[in-house]
C-alpha cells in the first residue's frame, strides 16, 4: 500500500487544484445529439475519435492542454465509462495499441480479463453436461473475469504518460456527479436490458423509479463518481488490493462465482508485440492472441489479395461473394486453433504463411458458395502438430457490443484501443455502492471444454478485438478498430479493404455497407446492399438474414501521407464524434 499512500498525498493536492483548474471541462452540458458533421474532422496537432461526444471532448481537452495520446486515452476510458457505461469500464478489459513515434514502435497493453483460480473447464455446463443457456451463464458470477482495465491504464501512464491519473480522471468524476445526456444508443440499450439490470443495484442507476431512462434524460452516477474519487485518492491499488477489490470479490461470490480478493491481487496484464502482415504494399500491424482478430483479419485480406478482389466493384456480387468465402475459411481456422498463447500453442506462423493462405484461397469457387468449409492444417507450414482437438461449439452467443476509440497527438503518437465489458452492461451485475458494472468476458471461452479456448484458471478467453494500425513505407497512415464480438474482424477487414483497395475516403469507407459471415450459408448485412446483388448472391448459395442491421462501430484516423494531417471519422451506427486539434485551415 506504500504506493497508495504516496498517491494519496499527490491526489489531495491535485483534487484541490484540478477542481479549480478544470471547470471548463464541463462536457455534459449539451442536450442535442451530435449531428453527422461532427463525425468527421481534420487536425494538424491531434485527433480524437470516440463513440460519445463527452469522451471525445474530454480527450481533446487533454491534447489541447499539452497531454499526449496516452494521457488522452486514459481520460477517454474513464469518460466512456460514464457516458457509454454499457460498453466498457474498469470492470472489464481491453487491448490498448500504442504507436510511439520517437522509438517507431508499436506495443500493446493487454489488459484482458482472466479466469479466477476457482474457474473450471466445465463451469458453463449443467449437471447433465448440457451447456447452460447464454442468457443464464452470461449473467452469473462465473462469467466475471478478473478485470484488467484499470491496471492497463495505470501501466500505460507509467510507460508513456505525462499526466497523473488523478488529473485525467477528474473530468469524469464531474460528469458522473452532474450527469450526462442519455444518447440514442444508451437509451436503446437500457430499454433492451431492463430485465438484466433490474436484478442488481444497476436498476437504481439506469431504471430510476422503475422506469428506463430515455434519450435526452440525464444519467447521474453518484456511486461511480465516489469510486473514481477513491481511485484518484489512493491509486489503482485500492482496486486490486484494497476495499474496492474486496467489494468486487464479495459481489461476484454473491452471484455464484468463485472470484476472491487473491484473484484480484494476483491479476497481471501482459505487454504484447503485435502481429504483422501486408496488404497491397501496406503493413498491417494488428492484435495477436489471445485475440483471434489480427490473425483472422490478415487471413481474410491475404486471400482477397490473392483473388485480386479490386477488379470487382465494391458493391458487386463478385466482391461480396469473395469476401464471404474468404471469411468462412478464416473463421473455420479461428475456431480451431486460437486460444490464450500462455496456455496453448497457436500455429500463428503457419496460419499466416503465404503458401498456406494461397492453398486456402484456392479453395474458393468464384461462382458458388462452398457448403463444406473446413479448417485447414497450418501446422504443415510451421512444423509441429496440434496440441489438442477443437470441440464443436453451439453457436448460441449473441455478438457482444463494446467500444473502440483512437487518438493521435502532435508528436505523432497514436492509440488504437478496443475496450470491453463483453455484452451490453456485461453481466448486469453492479457492485453495490461503487457504480462498477462487472464484465461477462469469461463467456468468450468455449462453454464445452476440450479445445484451445476452454476455461482454465488464470487463462484469458479468446477475443475478437482487433485494434490495428496500418503503415506505408514505415509511416503510420491509419488507425482502425471496432466493437461487435466476432463481427469486429469483418468490420476491420472491410474498412481496410475500402480504404486501401477501393481508395475510399475514410468516412465513406466506414459507412460503406458491411457484411458478416462466419459459416455457410448465412450472411448478416447492413442497409445499402442492392436487392439485385443480394438476389445474385442467394443464387450462388448464400442466405441473407431477413432484415439488415448495423454491424460494428468503426472509429478511425487516416494520416494523410502527403500533408501529415489527421483525418478522423466516427461511424454513424452510434453518436460518435471526431475532434481534430489545430490546423483546421492549413496555410497552403
Ligand atoms: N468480448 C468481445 C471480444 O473480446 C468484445 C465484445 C465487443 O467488442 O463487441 O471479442
Amino acid at each position: 500500500m506504500g504506493k497508495g499512500k504516496r498517491m494519496a498525498g499527490w491526489s489531495l493536492v491535485l483534487l484541490l487544484v484540478f477542481s479549480l483548474a478544470l471547470p471548463g471541462v464541463s462536457v455534459a452540458e449539451g442536450t442535442m445529439p451530435p449531428s453527422g458533421d461532427k463525425q468527421v474532422d481534420v487536425g494538424r496537432n491531434g485527433m480524437v475519435v470516440t463513440a460519445t461526444e463527452e469522451a471525445s471532448r474530454v480527450g481533446a481537452h487533454v491534447l489541447r492542454k499539452g497531454g499526449n495520446a496516452v494521457d488522452a486515452a486514459v481520460a477517454i476510458q474513464f469518460a466512456l465509462q460514464v457516458s457509454e457505461p454499457m460498453m466498457s469500464g474498469i470492470g472489464g478489459g481491453g487491448f490498448m495499441m500504442v504507436y510511439e513515434k520517437r522509438r517507431d514502435r508499436v506495443t500493446i497493453i493487454d489488459s484482458r480479463e482472466r479466469a479466477p483460480a476457482g474457474a473450471t473447464p466445465d463451469m458453463f455446463l449443467d449437471e447433465n453436461g448440457r451447456i447452460i443457456p447464454f442468457a443464464v451463464r452470461s449473467t452469473h458470477g462465473n462469467a466475471v473475469g478478473v478485470p484488467g482495465t484499470l491496471m492497463g491504464l495505470d501501466t500505460a501512464l507509467k510507460r508513456w504518460g505525462t499526466r497523473p491519473m488523478a488529473e485525467l480522471i477528474q473530468p469524469s468524476i464531474r460528469m458522473a456527479d452532474r450527469g450526462v445526456r442519455v444518447n440514442r444508443v444508451l437509451a436503446q440499450a437500457i430499454q433492451d436490458h431492463q430485465e438484466k439490470l433490474s436484478r442488481t443495484p444497476a436498476k437504481d442507476v439506469f431504471l430510476p423509479d422503475g422506469e428506463p431512462l430515455q434519450e435526452g434524460d440525464r444519467l447521474v452516477q453518484k456511486d461511480l463518481a465516489k469510486t473514481f474519487r477513491t481511485i484518484q485518492w489512493y491509486g489503482p491499488s485500492v482496486f486490486y488490493r484494497g476495499k474496492i477489490g474486496a467489494k468486487i470479490a464479495d459481489t461476484v461470490q454473491e452471484y455464484g462465482g468463485t472470484m476472491t480478493r487473491a484473484d484480484l491481487a494476483r491479476y497481471r496484464l501482459t505487454i504484447d508485440e503485435p502481429v504483422r502482415g501486408s496488404f497491397q504494399g501496406y503493413e498491417i500491424v494488428t492484435m495477436p492472441p489471445p485475440s483471434s482478430g489480427g490473425i483472422t483479419a490478415l487471413q481474410i485480406l491475404t486471400m482477397l489479395e490473392d483473388q485480386h478482389i479490386g477488379q470487382y466493384d465494391v458493391r458487386s456480387p463478385e466482391k461480396y461473394h469473395l469476401f464471404a468465402e474468404a471469411s468462412r475459411l478464416a473463421y473455420a481456422d479461428r475456431g480451431t486453433y486460437i486460444g490464450d498463447p500462455a496456455f496453448v500453442t497457436v500455429p500463428q506462423r503457419g496460419m499466416l504463411h503465404p503458401d498456406y493462405l494461397r492453398e486456402r484461397s484456392a479453395l474458393i469457387d468464384r461462382e458458388q458458395a462452398n457448403p463444406h468449409v473446413e479448417p485447414g492444417d497450418p501446422w504443415a507450414y510451421q512444423g509441429g502438430s496440434a496440441t489438442g482437438e477443437a470441440t464443436r461449439q453451439e453457436d448460441d452467443r449473441p455478438g457482444g457490443e463494446t467500444t473502440h476509440f483512437t487518438v493521435a497527438d502532435r508528436w505523432g503518437n497514436l492509440v488504437s484501443y478496443t475496450t470491453t465489458i463483453e455484452q451490453l452492461f456485461g453481466t448486469g451485475i453492479m457492485v453495490p455502492g461503487t457504480g462498477i458494472l462487472l464484465n461477462n468476458e469469461l463467456t468468450d471461452f468455449d462453454a464445452r471444454p476440450g479445445g484451445p479456448n476452454e476455461v482454465q484458471p488464470g487463462k484469458r478467453p479468446m477475443s475478437s478485438m482487433t485494434p490495428t494500425i496500418v503503415f506505408q513505407g514505415g509511416n503510420p497512415v491509419m488507425t482502425v478498430g471496432s466493437p461487435g464480438g466476432p463481427t469486429i474482424i469483418a468490420s476491420v477487414a472491410q474498412t481496410i479493404l475500402n480504404v486501401l483497395e477501393y481508395d475510399m475516403a475514410l468516412k465513406d469507407a466506414i459507412e460503406e455497407p458491411r457484411i458478416y459471415t462466419n459459416a455457410y450459408p448465412n450472411i448478416r448485412w447492413e442497409p445499402g446492399i442492392p436487392d439485385d446483388v443480394r438476389a445474385d448472391l442467394e443464387a450462388r448459395g448464400h442466405r441473407f438474414e431477413a432484415a439488415p442491421r448495423d454491424i460494428g462501430n468503426v472509429n478511425a484516423i487516416w494520416i494523410d501521407p502527403a500533408t501529415g494531417l489527421y483525418h478522423g471519422a466516427a461511424d454513424s451506427t452510434r453518436e460518435g464524434v471526431a475532434i481534430g486539434i489545430g490546423g483546421k485551415r492549413p496555410r497552403r
